[in-house]
C-alpha cells in the first residue's frame, strides 16, 4: 500500500463514518432517535478482480461487472476494469435490534422492521452520498444498486437474481463468506446489510482471508455442524440438504411478514430475517 492509496482509503472511511454520525436518515425513528445501524465497515475490491467475471458467468449475462455498471453511469468516459476500485461496506444491526429480533419466532420485531425500511433508506442515501463526494473530488463514482437499470431477472442457476449483488460484491472485497441460509457471514456477523460504490480512484484492495472458499466461515459448510439458521426459519425455507429455498422464503415474506409489518408498524419494505439472529454467526465469524 502506498502512502497515497492509504490516504485515499482513510478519506473514504471518513466520508462513511461522518455521514453515519450526522445524517438524520440514520435513525429507526423511535423515541430517543436510535441510530439504524452500527458504524459502517469498509473493504475494497479491484475492479478487475476475476471474481466479477466469474459471477457474471455463474449468475447470467444480465449481471453487471464493475466496469459495465460504471459505463452505464458514465457512457462518455468509460474506464478499464483495472482503473476501478469497488468500495463495499457493511452496516451491522444494533445490539438492541438483534436482541428484539432474537425473541421472535414467526414474525419480525419492530426494530428489525424499522431497520429494513428506514435503515435501508439511509443505506440508499449513504451509497449516493459516497458516490457524490468521490465524484465531486474528481473521482467519478457510481452506486450500481441505485442505477435506473437495477432490477431482478431469472438466473438459470440462481432463480430470481439482481443484476448487481451487494452480498457477492462484499464477498469479493473480503468481507465474508456465504452461510447455509445464503446470507453473508462477516466479522460483524450475518445480521447486517451491505452497500457498494464503483469509482475511478486508486485504492489498496483488501485481503480476502478465506481465499477462494466462498463458504469457509459457515459451520455447516466447513464442518457439517450447526444448521441453527434452518431451525430458525418458520417455514422450513432453509434445509441442510438443499440450502436456501428462495421461492418459499419470498412467498412467506410477501404473504405474511410484509402485510404484518405494514399493518402493525406502518413500515414498508420486505422484512423477515429471523434466520439472521439467535444463531452462532449472528454477530461474528463462528469458527
Ligand atoms: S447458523 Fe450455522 S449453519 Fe447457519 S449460516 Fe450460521 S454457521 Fe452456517
Ligand atoms: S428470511 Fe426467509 S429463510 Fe430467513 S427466516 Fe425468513 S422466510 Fe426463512
Amino acid at each position: 500500500m502506498t502512502d497515497a492509496t492509504a490516504h485515499n482509503l482513510a478519506w473514504v472511511q471518513e466520508i462513511l463514518e461522518d455521514f453515519w454520525r450526522t445524517a438524520p436518515s440514520n435513525s429507526l425513528h423511535l423515541p430517543g432517535d436510535e441510530k439504524a445501524w452500527e458504524m459502517p465497515r469498509l473493504a475494497v475490491a479491484r475492479g478487475d478482480d476475476p471474481w466479477f467475471a466469474r459471477l457474471k458467468e455463474m449468475i447470467g449475462p444480465f449481471y453487471w461487472t464493475p466496469a459495465e455498471a460504471f459505463a452505464l453511469a458514465f457512457p462518455e468516459a468509460p474506464a478499464a476494469p483495472a482503473e476501478l476500485s469497488v468500495l463495499s461496506y457493511v452496516l451491522p444491526q444494533t445490539a438492541a435490534t438483534r436482541r428484539d429480533q432474537a425473541q421472535e419466532r414467526e414474525l419480525p420485531a419492530e426494530r428489525w422492521a424499522r431497520s429494513r425500511f428506514f435503515g435501508e433508506q439511509f443505506n440508499c442515501d449513504l451509497r449516493l452520498h459516497l458516490a457524490a463526494n468521490l465524484s465531486a473530488a474528481g473521482y467519478p463514482a457510481v452506486a450500481p444498486e441505485r442505477l435506473p437499470g437495477f432490477d431482478y431477472r431469472q438466473s438459470e442457476g440462481f432463480g430470481l437474481a439482481s443484476n448487481w449483488s451487494e452480498r457477492h460484491t462484499a464477498f469479493v472485497a473480503g468481507l465474508g463468506t456465504f452461510g447455509l441460509s445464503d446470507g453473508l457471514i462477516t466479522p460483524w456477523g450475518k445480521a447486517v446489510r451491505f452497500g457498494s460504490v464503483v469509482t475511478k480512484l486508486a485504492l489498496p484492495a483488501s485481503a480476502r482471508p478465506y481465499g477462494e472458499d466462498h463458504q469457509a466461515w459457515c459451520l455447516w459448510h466447513a464442518r457439517g455442524t450447526c444448521g441453527v439458521c434452518a431451525r430458525r426459519c418458520p417455514v422450513d425455507a432453509i434445509t441442510t440438504a438443499a440450502g436456501h429455498d428462495k421461492k418459499s422464503c419470498h412467498a412467506y415474506i410477501r404473504e405474511v411478514t410484509t402485510p404484518y409489518t405494514t399493518k402493525t408498524f406502518g413500515t414498508g419494505a420486505t422484512p423477515c430475517g429471523l434466520c439472521q439472529v439467535r444463531i452462532p454467526c449472528e454477530a461474528r465469524v463462528p469458527l
